[in-house]
């Protein structure tokens, strides 16, 4: 059976696979010429013997390129991947989780034209349509969920809020005066929005939500169910990230099971992360994705540490694209707290050069209502604790404020005396994470 969707684009998303493979080997060659205007690349290729876009003779030779690594790119700041004049760079995005140094993408002006037209495919696979009022709930600024699905719903002709993350109480009050039909959020704040409903006399009814697009952060069937019966919505799982463009590498269509990961845009790999060899389809492993559309900052053979599995082509829809399962894990120590990525290194590089912080911490992650919260325990030098209060709590502000200005998001601290919190011998076991898995 197939289903009646519409379409952004048929021809490519309804497309043969040896029609898919043939665009696939043409922009691998496009891109391949591009990554050689790399610093970076050029180095890399020429090592495996790529030295012309014509040595890629056929997808096959995709192997041969070594993996590219997220310190890859961070040791590549700021142009070691930039392949084009600056002149040229129409965009700048980064990662939300970085060490130190981030991690930055270029976009030239076809960069940006091409990721669009992946949104709007990926918002029409939904069934929205440019009737629908879009509020983008996703945070703007130099993260890709705003901007990306922001430029995707102008591009369908959607009417669109770009109200941004947080204000609860506004964001209540925006869907009620415009009358919003779909919105783009986290599941986790999503959940917290339907529980703040009714406090301010706006309830469902007062509401037009027929849709959400979710993601960027893991999240469960049951957590879509919950959210679709709650609120009364379709929700479609979106995934993403900055490395590859941002949002719209795979999105759910009409059918809701798994994402279509637009192939004639991206070359899908999904390998054993421990050797790095190449599993097949229904095999669970880290996803790796070629860019295939990016020529300021080409990207090839990503390894995402997402895990995850691909479904077979097909599908009820008619696209035959390959589906993405959910994200089932991560193959490194990368938190994801309300869509935000952050690495427990990042927290343990700042506290450490605080003077007044002893040796010992604890990262605590659990939820308040529907939202995850963040708690850092440090531990200060006991003579601290003789001083005064106001002292301590100038001290505790200035812990937050440090690890503000590195992960982005405000934790909660707490000052511990020494040897008070949990100590270990061997491995210290810093991360606690609280958050029930459902
Ligand atoms: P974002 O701004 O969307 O967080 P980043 O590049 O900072 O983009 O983060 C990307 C990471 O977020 C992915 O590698 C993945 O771990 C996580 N992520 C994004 N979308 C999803 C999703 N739908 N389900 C699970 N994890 C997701
Ligand atoms: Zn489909």
């Amino acid at each position: 059976m197939t289903m009646d969707t519409p379409f952004w684009n048929k021809e490519v998303e309804t497309a043969p696979r040896s029609r898919i493979e043939e665009i696939q080997l043409q922009r691998l060659r496009e891109t391949v010429g591009w990554a050689l205007k790399t610093a970076f690349y050029k180095k890399k290729l020429t090592q495996v013997g790529i030295q012309s876009p014509e040595d890629i003779r056929g997808l096959e030779d995709l192997r041969r390129i070594p993996y590219t690594t997220k310190d890859d790119l961070r040791l590549s700041f700021p142009r070691g991947l930039l392949a084009v004049d600056m002149r040229e760079v129409l965009r700048v995005h980064s990662s939300s989780g970085t060490t130190g140094i981030p991690t930055v993408i270029y976009f030239a002006r076809d960069d940006v034209d091409r990721w669009t037209d992946l949104l709007a495919r990926s918002i029409v696979g939904t069934g929205a349509t440019d009737g629908d009022v879009f509020q983008n709930m996703m945070t703007y600024g130099m993260f890709t969920g705003g901007l990306g699905l922001h430029y995707g719903a102008e591009r369908v002709g959607m009417t669109v809020i770009p109200i941004g993350g947080g204000n609860t109480k506004r964001q209540i009050q925006t869907m009620k005066d415009f009358q919003t039909t779909v919105l783009h959020v986290t599941p986790s704040y999503l959940l917290h929005i339907h529980s703040k409903l009714g406090e301010d006399g706006i309830g469902r009814a007062d509401l037009a939500l027929r849709k959400a697009f979710i993601g960027a952060e893991p999240h469960s069937e049951n957590t879509r169910r919950k959210l679709q019966e709650l609120l009364g919505i379709d929700a479609y799982n979106s995934y993403g990230l900055s490395e590859l463009n941002g949002p719209g590498v795979a999105f759910e269509c009409v059918c809701k099971k798994d994402m279509h990961l637009w192939e004639d845009a991206y070359i899908a790999e999904i390998i054993d992360p421990a050797t790095g060899t190449v599993r097949r389809d229904g095999e669970e492993g880290e996803l790796v994705l070629t860019n295939l559309v990016r020529r300021a900052t080409p990207i090839l053979r990503y390894r995402t540490r997402d895990l995850a599995f691909l479904h077979p082509p097909g599908c009820d829809c008619g696209r035959t694209h390959r589906r993405l399962s959910r994200i089932l894990g991560r193959t490194d120590d990368m938190l994801i707290i309300n869509g935000v990525n952050v690495f427990p290194s990042q927290i343990e590089e700042r506290i450490m050069k605080i003077p007044e912080v002893a040796t010992n911490y604890q990262i605590y992650v659990d939820k308040k209502g529907a939202l995850d919260r963040l708690t850092v325990k440090v531990e200060i030098y006991p003579k601290l604790f003789l001083g005064e209060v106001a002292k301590l709590e100038a001290l505790r502000h200035k812990i937050v404020e440090e690890l503000r200005a590195s992960i982005v998001i405000s934790p909660l601290v707490e000052l511990h005396e020494p040897g008070s919190l949990p100590v270990f011998e061997g491995k210290a076991k810093r991360v606690v994470d609280e958050r029930p898995k459902d």
